[in-house]
């Protein structure tokens, strides 16, 4: 793999874990709690030894049945036969110059890779995190939800890729215990006593609600209070904008926040970056959106990469604060992330600021946010287009 020479490269502390080739024994992070009780059940096993597994999974993060000493060794040992614990295995990891942004590559079972970012800010109103100040800091981690993705954004590196296949529940789940066990035992970060996750955005690669019932099944798993308890409210999903979910997403009154990919205000130019505005145009998106909001009182944020000259103009700016009036919403702009297979480039501060000041005089609450990680190719999908196009076999 050829890198420049300006990254700053580290590979994992982790050994290369030999994964099965197929599949035979079943992830431990596929199954929700009950499906091991009734596992432990049928092999004869106390209740309790369920909840002592969920912890030792959600917890402590152990990710081997040698780990659980807790239990007795003909467990682990039957364990060890017949489960699968290890569900990604670490190909190379990028730590941006600022120590700010960590992006790591996984190899899955089949040789597919997906990626994940971990990213550091410093909270809401306070001072920047520095390399070694204690102001109170947000981590991120940016997770993948299938293999590729099949919206083919013009724009987007993952999207250029095309669609291999959707990750299990277990697979999304095992992103979140990789860095979370590695933030406990290794320093990404200098100042790495407050660095524990805070939040999860589910906008790596894949398009999210197009693979509902995994998504939804690994955000349950991880936010079980026997577990790793992780709050709702502290996870955002973010869709191109698949209508039919975003409805059944309001139906079912999640806590999640929802992010829209919006990034044009007239369907022609929507159409021509986001082909899937062709099945669900604007208005369509923006009705679900705004029934969305009604059925359960919450906001929707939508993203929006500026890019020069195309969608960063005043009249784009007009037209989006006009069709937002009276949604309760938030816009998030960033500059493009450059990708090798568009030509679109980032725009610049003064017309980030100028967009942003037409929806905030229309009353639309903008934010202009960083873009993250860029030495290290940290927009989806860039580092896996790097390696080899998807499959690093
Ligand atoms: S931006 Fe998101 S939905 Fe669009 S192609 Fe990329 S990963 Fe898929």
């Amino acid at each position: 793999m050829q890198l420049p020479d300006y990254q700053t490269i580290r590979l994992s502390d982790y050994p290369t874990i030999r994964l099965p080739d197929y599949p035979t024994m079943r992830l431990t992070y596929d199954l929700p709690l009950h499906e091991i009780e009734t596992l432990l059940q049928s092999w004869g096993e106390p209740a309790f030894r369920a909840s002592q597994i969920w912890q030792g999974l959600y917890q402590h993060f152990y990710h081997s049945p040698d780990q659980f000493t807790n239990l007795p060794t003909s467990l682990r040992a039957r364990l060890s036969e017949n489960l699968q614990f290890t569900a990604l295995s670490p190909i190379s990891q990028l730590i941006s110059r600022d120590h700010k942004t960590v992006k790591t590559l996984f190899k899955l079972h089949d040789g597919q890779a997906i990626e994940s970012v971990l990213m550091r800010y410093a909270a809401r109103n306070s001072q920047p995190a520095t390399r070694n100040s204690q102001s109170p800091t947000r981590t991120t981690l940016c997770i993948s939800t299938q293999v590729g993705c099949a919206m083919g954004c013009v724009f987007c590196a993952t999207g250029q890729m095309g669609f291999k296949r959707n990750l299990s529940s277990g697979e999304i789940v095992a992103q979140v215990m990789y860095y979370a066990r590695a933030l406990q035992t290794s320093e990404f970060f200098e100042n790495s006593e407050v660095c524990k996750v805070t939040n999860i955005v589910v906008m790596g690669m894949g398009e999210p609600f197009h693979n509902y019932e995994n998504t939804m099944a690994a955000i349950d798993r991880l936010n079980d209070p026997q577990g790793y308890n992780f709050g709702a409210r502290r996870f955002t999903i973010s869709t191109v904008g698949l209508v039919p979910a975003i409805r059944r997403f309001a139906r079912e009154k999640r806590q999640v926040n929802l992010a829209i990919s919006l990034h044009a205000a007239d369907d022609a130019l929507r159409s021509s970056m986001l082909p899937v505005n062709k099945k669900y145009p604007i208005d369509e998106l923006l009705a679900a959106c705004r029934d969305y909001a009604a059925a359960t009182g919450r906001r929707v944020t939508f993203e929006w990469a500026l890019i020069r000259e195309v969608n960063d103009t005043p009249e784009q700016a007009r037209l989006l604060a006009k069709r937002l009036k009276g949604l309760l919403c938030h816009v998030n702009v960033i500059p493009l992330n450059p990708t090798t297979g568009y030509s679109g480039q980032a725009t610049t501060r003064q017309r980030a600021e100028a967009f942003r000041d037409v929806l905030t005089q229309a009353g639309i609450p903008c934010t202009i946010r960083l873009r993250r990680g860029i030495d290290i190719q940290a927009g989806c999908g860039q580092l896996i287009g790097l390696v080899s196009g998807g499959n690093i076999g």
